[in-house]
């Protein structure tokens, strides 16, 4: 466990860069996205009950497999959640059960079951914990149920799967959504930015690059689709007029996102295709 800030924990896992967080204040805890492994779940837990901390919320800030994977360690916990948590057809339980079993080295010994949530939300909602005010605000796009966690009073912002400098933004759900949650998002609210998949950070010039990086790139991208359906090209043309949309992550790691971005925003915005693309 690693202490970003005086009510900021996070756990780090070893598969993929991941990071579960625990927001503390006064021995009562908020814990996100608890994960990936087995073990990592566990050490978890033990290391809140040796601090004899309350679990009063786990906050799952989206459904994809990798974030719902340890609530039931916590069974005294509410279990919050944006509303298309459960009514999103990407969090059917059945499928995301079998992306589950598919990762092999997760070590676990229980069947998984997709956590039912206590608490939803449409827009925005607030949890105190502790001494600690949660803010929790729908932030669509990446996934139509994803939120962030505000914790305003120290400018602590837990972008989960949003503002990495590891991943360019996923565009699973809605590239339309995504840009306007990206236009929703103030680079003042930040003073802390956490990422689930990359490197937390408190330097201001740091936070304001992801920000505009990510917000340039969805907004060329809608631009650059949006004109070459407009002009009838085909999903290959498309392609090619969209390959070297510049972003500032890494372009070999990122290069199969790229592509299922430009394949689904290029359905979304009505290109015929023959066969399904994108993610
Ligand atoms: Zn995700």
């Amino acid at each position: 466990m690693q202490q970003l800030t005086p009510n900021l924990w996070i756990n780090s896992s070893e598969l993929f860069t991941y990071h579960s967080g625990v927001f503390v204040s006064e021995k009562r805890a908020a814990v996100i996205d608890p994960g990936l492994k087995q073990n990592e779940i566990d050490a978890l837990a033990e290391f809140i009950r040796a601090q004899n901390w309350n679990v009063d919320a786990v906050i799952l800030t989206h459904g994809h497999w990798d974030h719902v994977l340890g609530a039931e360690a916590f069974p005294n916990a509410r279990i919050y959640a944006q509303r298309e948590f459960v009514t999103s057809s990407h969090n059917d339980p059945a499928r995301i059960a079998r992306e589950v079993e598919k990762t092999t080295d997760l070590g676990r010994t229980t069947p998984f079951v997709m956590p039912t949530p206590h608490e939803l939300f449409d827009e925005t909602m607030q949890l105190e914990i502790g001494a600690l005010t949660l803010e929790l605000v729908h932030t669509p796009g990446h996934a139509s149920d994803h939120l962030f966690v505000y914790e305003r009073a120290s400018g602590t912002v837990w972008t989960a799967d949003m503002l990495t400098d590891e991943e360019i933004p996923y565009v699973m759900e809605n590239l339309a959504r995504l840009e306007q949650t990206m236009q929703k998002i103030r680079v003042d609210d930040f003073q802390f930015l956490v990422p689930c998949h990359g490197t937390p950070t408190n330097d201001a010039n740091e936070i304001r690059a992801r920000i505009e990086n990510d917000r340039a790139y969805t907004l060329e991208l809608r631009g650059r689709v949006e004109n070459a359906v407009r002009a009838g090209n085909s999903l290959d043309e498309t392609k090619e007029i969209c390959l070297d949309i510049p972003y500032r992550q890494s372009v070999e790691k990122n290069r199969g996102a790229h592509r299922r971005n430009i394949e689904s925003a290029y359905v979304e915005f009505g290109g015929q295709v023959s066969e399904p693309v994108g993610w």
